[in-house]
């Protein structure tokens, strides 16, 4: 033992206590580095009073004399009392991951108490009702520990104390209970950490058990130091859980807003506050108050959705999308859950929504494209098979055509005929009416043979004032009638033309597939032939091949 002289000795249960107490003050050093977690504030202050009832507590194991060890023994109240109140706040707050400090006059209140308790305990030697007159060392040697001989303030006090104890200990049980793996392992290194000091107090002013004969309380904190050493540096305490929770809202892109059953706003994250424009005087404005949003997003919020599914918020000037996803926050109750308000989480689809929409607009105008295409294309196809003049097919489409009818008649067994129509002596009226006329005629012919078409024949205008028409079915005997028919109505049906009606005739002469020949080519050299014995015999006539006749 180092005397120091002056009534003060250096013992080891004082530098025990000077280690804690440097190891406290580092912790405190630690909190205020430490960026925001749930009640950190109270953790702070908690610590300031840790460290005030270790620095009396060394104190009066240093003195030497008796009354000066009594006179810090009473000098330590504020900081018994107020460690397990601040503790209490604490954990309440960070269990509850509460980010509001706690009102001033909460804190007012209950700094009342230990003050009060401080004053009691200084003014001990006037009442006696703290520690009583019978307190005196354990033994005549000098510095000898104080044995106390309690009165009822110090039990009210020790009361009082525990009630914040019994508090804590419940809030946090609770919480290991609620809560699951790493959460829970953290909440129940709380339990111990509130439990160790607890149990050491209540040993001491139960049972009479003291530490170098001191009450143990003060050097269970050396204890509580080395858990919250493993907590930080172990479990990555504070900078991990909670503020990882907190941290993932405020660095989240997209809003997220708390609203009460009354629709307030009671929590806003950064992104909610920048999407309406607010930086301060937001809490508690009712959320149709809000700029920007919020009148849309009540009205969407009155509309009935189920909770799971997203509900579109549209805005306009400037057009914006929004996904908004709701979930009830509850407080579970034996009686069933009680709604407290809802978390609002918004999130910006904008880009995709109007990308979507977009989407649509150029489908169905690629749609309409593609549609103008293909009756282009159908368009174009027709005026390749068409010829201009008469609206007949022409020769290109013949060779199709004859293709496709041949093989149906081949399957089907039929015969097929083919005529060749030349318009008599047509030169000479070019002449003498003119070229214009002449069309005129080309175009009144082709509407008259085509009106005695049946729906499976094709008329074909191959050249000048020469046709095809195509008969699939047709036998030489029907044939050869129905070119007749044709023959002598048309010498007897003047055609409107420019000029005044003209009455023309036409040889035509007749093939058949297959007797008189196999390809298109071979039957258009045999109907030719006909034609031109039509012609050379007199003209409008039919003239079938040889065969027929
Ligand atoms: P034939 O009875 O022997 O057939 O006497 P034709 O005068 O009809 O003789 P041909 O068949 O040799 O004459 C064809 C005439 O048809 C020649 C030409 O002036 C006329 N022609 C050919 N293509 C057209 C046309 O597109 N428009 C007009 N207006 N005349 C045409
Ligand atoms: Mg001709
Ligand atoms: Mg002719």
């Amino acid at each position: 033992m180092t005397n120091l002289g002056a009534g003060w000795s250096l013992s080891a249960p004082v530098l025990l206590t000077l280690l804690v107490w440097l190891g406290v003050l580092w912790l405190s050093h630690w909190i205020l580095r430490q960026r925001y977690f749930p009640g950190r504030n109270s953790f702070f202050v908690m610590h300031l009073g840790i460290l005030w009832w270790l620095l009396v507590a060394g104190l009066e194991l240093a003195a030497q004399d008796a009354s000066s060890k009594m006179f810090w023994a009473r000098m330590a109240w504020p900081g018994i009392i107020g460690v397990p109140t601040f503790w209490a706040i604490f954990l309440w707050q960070y269990v509850n991951s509460e980010r509001q400090p706690l009102p001033r006059r909460y804190v007012l209140s209950l700094a009342v108490m230990p003050l009060l308790t401080w004053l009691l305990a200084l003014s001990n030697p006037w009442h006696g009702l703290f520690y009583a007159a019978a307190s005196a060392p354990i033994s005549a040697e000098l510095g000898a520990p104080i044995r106390y001989v309690h009165g009822p303030l110090f039990f009210a006090a020790a009361a009082y104390v525990y009630l914040f104890m019994l508090f804590c200990l419940v809030v946090v049980l609770r919480a290991a209970l609620h809560s699951q793996g790493l959460y829970r392992r953290h909440y129940l290194a709380f339990v111990v950490v509130t439990a160790v000091p607890w149990v050491a107090n209540l040993s001491y002013v139960g049972f009479g058990w003291m530490l170098f004969g001191f009450d143990p309380t003060p050097f269970s904190f050396a204890f509580t130091l080395l858990a919250f050493g493993w907590l930080i540096v172990g479990v990555r305490l504070f900078d991990l859980l909670p503020v990882a929770r907190h941290l993932l809202l405020e660095a989240l892109l997209d809003p997220v807003l708390v609203i009460d059953q009354q629709q307030r706003v009671l929590e806003a994250n950064p992104a909610a506050l920048q999407l309406a424009g607010l930086s301060a005087d937001w809490q508690g404005r009712a959320l149709a108050d809000w700029p920007v949003f919020g009148g849309a997003l009540r009205d969407l919020l009155s509309l009935p959705s189920g909770l799971d599914a997203a509900q579109l918020l549209t805005l306009s000037s400037p057009p914006r999308y929004l996904e908004v996803r709701r979930r009830n926050i509850e407080r579970s109750r034996r009686s069933g859950n009680m709604r407290l308000g809802e978390m609002l989480y918004l999130r910006d689809v904008s880009e995709s929504h109007l990308g979507a929409l977009k989407l649509v607009e150029a489908l169905s105008l690629s749609e309409e494209r593609l549609q103008t295409i293909s009756l282009l294309h159908e368009q174009l196809r027709e005026q390749a098979l068409r010829d201009p003049l008469t609206g007949l097919y022409n020769r290109r489409y013949l060779i199709e055509f004859f293709q496709y009818e041949q093989a149906r008649a081949q399957r089907d067994k039929q015969t097929l005929a083919l005529a060749m129509l030349d318009l008599d002596h047509f030169k000479a009226l070019n002449d003498r009416c003119g070229h214009l006329v002449g069309d005129d005629v080309l175009k009144a012919l082709a509407a008259q043979l085509s009106s005695h078409l049946r729906s499976s024949d094709a008329l074909f205008r191959i050249g000048g004032e020469e046709f095809v028409l195509i008969m699939p079915g047709a036998d030489g005997a029907v044939a050869l009638s129905r070119l007749q028919s044709i023959c002598r109505e048309l010498a007897s049906t003047p055609l409107a033309t420019r000029s005044g009606p003209e009455l023309l005739t036409v040889s035509i002469g007749l093939a058949l597939w297959p007797a008189q020949g196999q390809s298109l080519d071979e039957l258009l050299q045999v109907a030719d032939t006909a034609l031109y014995q039509a012609k050379r015999v007199g003209r409008n006539r039919v003239e079938p091949s040889i065969l027929i006749g």
